[in-house]
């Protein structure tokens, strides 16, 4: 699961963190003769005198330094012990002491936008990352996921998560206040797994000790009564379904009287993933809103789908306003794209993570374990 993002990832870390350490090794009072980084550092004919003296080296047009890391104003020559001019002309790390040339950041912060878009990552959400990644780098901003001891990586790691556990709530307990039964409907085109994640989902709650039935409002598609029909009777769950052409929101009304007769938990019910015009989705959507004043709308898309699943879940939160995501087919996205941008960008979280075809492959969604496997590859 998105292996060739966290690849990228690890490269952003990587770089920067060596950088880092060069630019540390510069900054240990050197009496042997400088060598590689320090000389391209303070390249130009002074460059040696000034290794020799310790004499700040030209800031002419260097940015200024950043007032909030307490660095000296540029304006009390060194003291000799160490080399002033590069902290100066350096953007400071979070622990004040480490430092990594302005420009070098920079390159680096331009090879993570550029790693990040190219895995599908929507252009708003990957500027969002890169400002966290820098703000990180020069805050003390860090305090929700445990130190790596790597500085490039903890500021990613901060960022990522800010962007990815956008409007998180926890699910089951959603579920256990609610009052019963609870009624989750369906959104999301055809061929992306919303029906086997409706499955799923019934699995899910009988595991964690709810009953569930399902109703099929997708009366549009032929073939849709039989194929969630199959799953109800593989789950053994109750299953509502009316014939084909017939009123969606009728279907689910009819779910919620069931359950309310029968003290069903949870009420499933799956909606049209395409009509011949999205005007008539919308309808269709916004009728069932009314009619049925569902406690929770999911939107359901595939992780491979990248960014072309974040417009769709603006475009069907337009339709009917969602309370979250289950991204599908996490288990062969290697880009993870939609995964890092889709709460960011509809404001509502990811839920849970299709992981497989069969039933138990459905996993809560935990914005700090995908943070850990994109960077750790735990
Ligand atoms: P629908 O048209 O959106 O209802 O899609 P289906 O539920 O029929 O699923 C389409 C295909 O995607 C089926 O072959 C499913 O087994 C497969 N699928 C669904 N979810 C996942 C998943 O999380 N991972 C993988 N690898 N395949 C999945």
């Amino acid at each position: 699961m998105f292996d060739g993002l966290r690849e990228k990832l690890g490269r952003f870390s990587d770089d920067v963190e060596e950088d880092v350490e060069e630019e540390d090794t510069e900054e240990e009072p050197n009496t042997e003769s400088a060598t590689g980084p320090a000389e391209s550092a303070t390249a130009g004919p002074e460059a040696e005198s000034q290794a020799e003296t310790g004499a700040a080296p030209d800031t002419e047009g260097e940015a200024a330094p950043d007032p909030a890391n307490g660095q000296a104003d540029g304006d009390t020559p060194a003291d000799g012990q160490e080399d002033r001019g590069i902290a100066e002309r350096a953007k400071l790390f979070a622990t004040g002491k480490t430092v990594i040339d302005e420009d070098d950041l920079q390159n680096h912060l331009d090879e993570l936008e550029i790693a990040l878009l190219s895995s599908d990552v929507e252009m708003s959400v990957a500027g969002e990352i890169l400002s966290g990644v820098e703000t990180n780098l020069v805050g003390e901003t860090r305090k929700r996921l445990q130190s790596t001891g790597n500085l490039a990586q903890d500021a990613l790691r901060e960022a990522l998560y800010d962007v990815i556990s956008v409007g998180q709530f926890d699910f089951t307990q959603r579920l256990a206040d609610a009052e019963k039964p609870v009624v989750i409907v369906f959104t999301g085109v055809n061929g992306v797994g919303k029906t086997t994640t409706i499955a799923k989902l019934a699995r899910y709650l009988e595991e964690q000790g709810y009953t569930s039935v399902l109703a099929n409002g997708d009366t549009y598609r032929a073939g849709a009564n039989e194929q969630l029909g199959e799953h109800a009777e593989n789950l053994d769950v109750p299953y509502i379904s009316h014939e084909q052409g017939g009123d969606p929101a009728a279907v689910i009304y009819d779910a919620v009287e069931y359950a309310e007769a029968n003290d069903v938990d949870v009420v499933l019910g799956d909606t049209a993933g395409r009509l011949h015009t999205s005007e008539g989705l919308m309808d269709q959507l916004s009728k069932i809103n009314r009619v049925i004043d569902p406690d929770m709308t999911l939107f359901v898309d595939e992780a491979v789908a990248g960014q072309d699943a974040v417009t769709r879940a603006s475009e069907f939160d337009d339709a009917a306003e969602i309370d979250g995501t289950i991204l599908t087919k996490a288990d062969t996205d290697p880009q993870g794209g939609a995964a890092i941008s889709i709460a960011h960008v509809t404001g509502k979280p990811i839920l849970f993570l299709g992981t497989g075809q069969g039933y138990e492959h459905l996993d809560p969604f935990d914005p700090e374990e995908v943070v850990d496997q994109l960077t750790l590859g735990e």
